[in-house]
Formats: C-alpha cells, structure tokens, sequence
C-alpha cells in the first residue's frame, strides 16, 4: 500500500505536536553503570532467545512456578483465542506461600502491613501459609468450590490478601472490587460475576476517617439470591470498638469460621487455563468489563516480571503503593512477588495522609528497595517539594517503577533526582492495563530511559504502533498501539461476554488493540499519549485532555490539572481546565494569563483554555486518576452520575 493510500491515524493536533516536542527535546537519563551490570536479565540476549524460539523461551519462563503435572504444549493460538500451557496443572499457592514454608525463607517476611492509623502487622511465609490455609478450610465448610466466584469487598488489610490467595487454594475464582465503589457498582459486578459469596470488611480509613463498608454491601446484595454468604472481617471503626452487628442469616464473621488448628488445606491442582480471577474495569459503554485471567500464564508471566523487570532480590523490601482493588494489586502487590519470595511492604491509605512525608520516613524506616508508584502520586510529591524527601535516608531505595497514565518528563526528572538519588539508582517508566497483567513496555536497567516515552517492547512482546489498517507507522509519526502475537499474562475472556473479547483482536487485523495512541523513535522506543478516545473537538481540531494538562505541569505555578471539553456555540467545544496550584504559589491577577500564554505556546492558540478554575484539590479515583467527567457534569451543572470510585 503507497504511502498516500493508508488511512490516516485520527491523531490529535495537540497529539501530533506532543510527539514532535517528545522526539527532539528530552535529554536521556542514563543508568547507573552498577545497576545496568547488575540488571536480572541480558535484555538483548533475552528478546533473542524470545524471537527465536518463543514456546522455548516461554517454558524457559515457566519453569520458576512450581507445577503439578507439567504442560504439553506451550501455546495454541487461533485468533481470537490463545491458551497456554496445555495440559498443565497447577495451584498459585504453591507457588506463592507453599514453595517459601519448605525452604530457608520459612520465617521471611512476606507482607509487612501498615495501617492508615500507623497499625503494624507482619506475616511470615510461615504464618501467610497458615492464614491462607485455615480461611480456604472455612470457605470449603461453607460449600465453597472450585470454579465458584468469590466477590472481595476489602480495603488493603491482610485479611484481603488472606482472602485472595485462600480463594485461589480451593480453585474458586476471586474477584475484588475495590473497597470505594457504590453499591449499584458493587451489586452489577457480583451479579455479573454469578458470586456465590461476598467477603467484605466492616470499614475503612480515609484521610483520618473510617468509612463504613458493610452498608454498601447490604444494600448490593439485599434482593441478590444467588449469593449464599456474606462473610465480614470485622475490624471496628477504631481499636476496641464494638463490632458491627449481623443483618441477616447468611453473614459469618472472618474468623468466627475459622477452625485454629485447620491449618492445612490442600491445593487443588487446577488446569492452567482455569480462571485465577476476575478483575472488572470501565469500558466505553458504562458495563463493566470482567477481564479474566488464566492461572498458569499469569503466574508465569507475573513471576518473570517481578524479577525480570521489577529487579525484586531476595533480600528486598518491596513496596508498591497501589491497592488489591486495581490489577497492580493482584499482579505486584500478591502473586508475582510472592511467587518470587519477596518481602512486601503494603499500607492501607492515601501517599500524602496524615502527612506529605509519611512515605518517606516509611521507606526510611524499612529500608526500601524496590518501589512501584503512579505518576500522580510522583507529581504530588513534587508539589511539595525536593526538600521533604531529602530529609530521608532514603539510600537503600534504588528502583522507583511507575505505570498507569503517563509520567511527564517534569516529573521523571524530579523523582529522578530526589527520590534514588541517594541510593544512585533509577525511575523507569512501565506500560501495562488489567487486560495484560503486567509490564508490556518498559524501561529496563539495561539501557537508558527517555522521558516522555515508556521504553521498549519487553521480551517476548511483539508491540507496534500502526495505522487503523495494521500498518506499522514511520517514527514520530503516531499511531494505536497493538501487541501482534499474545502473551501468557494476557486477557483470555471478557466473563460473559465474548464478543466483547472479541473486540480486542478485531478492530486491527491480527493483532490485540489497546486502545491507546502511541509513537516510536527512531530506536524503538515507545511513548503513550493516553486512550485514543479522551479528546475534545475545537473548532475541527482535536485536542487530547492530557495535552493540555501535562503543558500546564510544565508551568512552575501549577501542581496538577484537569482538562475538559464544555459544548460551545461556536467551536463546539471548548476547554475548560480545573488546577491546583503549588503551596505558597501567589494567585494573582496575572496568573490566568500566564498560564493561558504558556500553553498557547506550547501546543499552539488552538489549545488555549478558554476558562480556568482554581481549585484545591481534584476529584480521583483511588488508583490516583482524575474523574474528568465529574468537574464537567460540575460545569455543566449536570448530575455526576456515580461518584463510588472516588476517593474522597
Ligand atoms: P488500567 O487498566 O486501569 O490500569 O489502565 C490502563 C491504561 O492506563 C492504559 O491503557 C493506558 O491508557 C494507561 N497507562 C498505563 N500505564 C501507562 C504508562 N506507563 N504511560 C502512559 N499510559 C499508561
């Protein structure tokens, strides 16, 4: 196909700009030569050997999971559907928990928890393995097996975690919803889920506050039969607190049904295919979307990951400040560095609660290592300045992950230069969604990062960025981003709704579709620019919202912005931008003006905000994503719709 034939990407024209601005400006950050030399794999010798022999390089992989009976065939692929590992059985426990209590890391670490109000609780393999096993004794009691869908409604509490992994013993699949959503958000998944059970806690703590739980699961499963129990881990709003009181006959409370000395439980082996878990994540069409994933490719891929690109060691404090509510819980908060018989380090509450500082002296106090973040969280920190984590002893923290939206270049630098400083290590940006379970781009040890741009392809993944027809687009050009070949840790099914499986691998012939726009350099090097469907329309020309808002980042008053299209009689759209400005910033007459100049300059008059509003703070979802749709249902003075996600 010539050239002038192909059909053109719908990129925006703050979209193409971007990539123009990203393929010239940005200096290169380079690894610390102890870091590159020590780096877990030989990144050009692992995408060799994962071009050349990929079912070898793949079993070479799976080789680190412990399995009952091992597979037959590594891949059949017949598009849309992929199974790996047929044949295979296996428990992700054994992996997780089992393998750890028969070897020296018995009285290791696994999780180390702290609550919102400073609670400190550490459970050793030794003691996940007992916890683990005694609530999937309570759950067999209580008629639970393998294939029944378990509904998670729980904060990040061990108990949570105990849950999960219990659930995944006895072969029943998991579903967690996260502990912040509405009941009519919570009732839809349990329903769609065809949940038998609903494991929920009775509060938890946000910014100082315990907020009731048991509520909303009263209220989701008021008129659902099909669910047989409700079983609350009761924790009270404060230590010593009454208990909730029981609704109904089918509630039990978390440890009431535990049996003390039922603390063996054994694994059901369960064929690599079979579903570990459920996630369920936004779609376009307001259905929530039940993403499932396989039990043998998942672990696999999560196992290699944490190693492979987390760099997680034995003697490692892990900590990543994500929630069992999103995929990065499941993937990097439980299975994959578990399996790996790492130390987690997890805590339940918000990065700047009660203090900008807390997750610093936390790092200081546990000497961490490894740590895995969002690009909001970072610009937070920034906010606050260089000096408060520098006040630290912050040398042992030598990897700082982030993934979830796109890290600015601003902000790489700054995390860059005051957060693994002291430890001369390095901040690498990581793409991935709940549909691939783990790190698909990434930036490695092995070779410098280019900020504004995620990385490369990690071994074993085909990735491209091409026209709507397939065709892999020039560099710099900008394009979708699709992954042409599947991957173990990827999506296998939408629960209930083929089709919508489907979708994925239809829209681009042959390959799975992101749903992301995206460009490369001229070395490979990937950047994403966000959804490919977060745009507003100015007069004809498409502006993405995250344009607009990482140019205001860009301006030395603001600490973050929200950007949304408002309808407008003459250009259809226009743009209206919420932000909050950096402490001790002086709002002063000129301020609007300067802001509007500094974008006009950046991206170009047609990008100028026709509107600016201050504000304190933004309204976010837990993950740390801006709900753009609420300040423009605000502006419009419209109903929000549902508000369950947010975190305030
Ligand atoms: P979720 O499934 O909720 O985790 O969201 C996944 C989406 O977040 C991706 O499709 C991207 O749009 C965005 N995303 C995740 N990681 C990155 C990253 N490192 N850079 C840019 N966007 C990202």
């Amino acid at each position: 196909m010539s050239d002038q034939n192909r059909p053109d990407v719908d990129l925006t024209t703050s979209q193409r700009a971007a990539i123009e601005a990203l393929m010239q400006r940005e200096e290169p950050i380079r690894p610390p030569l102890w870091m590159r030399r020590g780096a877990a794999i030989d990144y050009a010798t692992e995408c060799a050997h994962a071009d050349e022999d990929p079912a070898g390089f793949w079993a070479e992989k799976a080789a680190a999971v412990e399995w009952f009976s091992r597979w037959d065939r590594v891949l059949d692929f017949d598009p849309p559907h992929h199974r790996w590992f047929s044949g295979g059985t296996l428990n992700a426990t054994v992996s997780c928990i089992d393998r750890h209590v028969h070897s020296d890391r018995r009285n290791k670490a696994a999780i180390i928890w702290i609550g919102e109000t400073g609670e400190e609780r550490t459970y050793t393999y030794n003691r996940l393995y007992r916890e683990v096993n005694r609530f999937a004794n309570a759950l067999k009691a209580l008629g639970v097996e393998t294939g029944d869908r378990v509904v998670l409604y729980m904060p990040l509490v061990p108990e949570g975690i105990v849950a999960m992994l219990a659930c995944a013993r006895i072969g029943a699949i998991h579903s967690v919803v996260y502990a912040g959503m509405g009941s009519q958000s919570l009732k839809a998944r349990i329903e769609d889920a065809g949940a038998k059970v609903v494991i929920c806690s009775d509060f938890t703590f946000r910014r100082g506050k315990a907020v009731p739980l048991k509520p909303t699961v009263d209220e989701a499963v008021r008129d659902l039969y099909a669910v047989e129990h409700v079983i609350v881990h009761r924790r009270g709003s404060r230590p010593g607190d009454d208990r909730v009181e029981f609704e109904s006959e089918r509630e039990y409370d978390f440890y009431d049904i535990q049996e003390p000395r039922a603390v063996h439980c054994e694994p059901v082996p369960v064929d690599a295919e079979h579903p570990l878990f459920i996630l369920y994540t936004s779609g376009t069409t307001g259905r929530p979307k039940g993403v499932v994933h396989a039990t043998g490719g998942y672990l696999v891929g999560t196992t290699y990951l944490s190693r492979a690109f987390y760099q997680i060691q034995d003697r490692d404090i892990y900590w990543s400040t994500s929630d069992i509510g999103w995929i990065v819980g499941h993937s990097f908060i439980v299975y994959g560095p578990l399996s790996v018989g790492a130390t987690v380090l997890c805590r339940e509450g918000v990065p700047d609660y009660p203090s900008p500082d807390v997750t610093w002296e936390l790092c200081e106090r546990f000497g961490v290592n490894v740590m895995f973040t969002a690009p909001t969280a970072v610009r937070m920190w920034m906010s606050h300045g260089g000096d408060v984590p520098s006040k630290f002893d912050l040398s042992r923290l030598r990897l700082v992950a982030c993934a979830g939206e796109p890290l600015n270049p601003e902000a790489h630098r700054w995390a860059q230069r005051y957060l693994v400083s002291q430890a001369d290590g390095y901040v690498v940006d990581n793409w991935w969604q709940t549909e691939i379970a783990g790190p698909v781009l990434g930036t490695l040890p092995n070779f410098e990062a280019r900020p504004g741009k995620v990385g490369r392809p990690m071994p074993g993944v085909d990735a491209a960025v091409v026209d709507p027809s397939g065709q892999p687009v020039e560099a710099g050009q900008g394009g979708l981003l699709v992954i042409r070949k599947p991957l173990p840790y990827m999506l296998r099914t939408v629960w209930n709704d083929p089709d919508r499986y489907a979708e994925y691998w239809s829209s681009i012939d042959g390959c799975y579709a992101a749903g992301d726009v995206a460009f490369n350099d001229r070395d490979g090097y990937i950047g994403v620019l966000g959804r490919a469907d977060d745009v507003i329309n100015v007069a004809g020309h498409r502006i993405g919202t995250a344009d607009v808002e990482s140019s205001l980042l860009r301006h030395p008053a603001v600490a973050e912005s929200a950007v949304v299209g408002l309808p407008d009689e003459l250009k259809g759209e226009r743009i209206v931008v919420f932000l909050v400005v950096k402490p001790g910033i002086e709002v002063g007459t000129g301020l609007r003006g300067s802001l509007r100049d500094h974008v006009r300059e950046d991206l170009g008059p047609i990008a100028t905000p026709s509107e600016i509003i201050l504000r304190d703070s933004l309204p976010k979802t837990r993950s740390g994503k801006i709900m753009r749709r609420l300040l423009k249902a605000e502006a419009m003075g419209e109903d929000p719709g549902d508000t369950s996600t947010l975190a305030d």
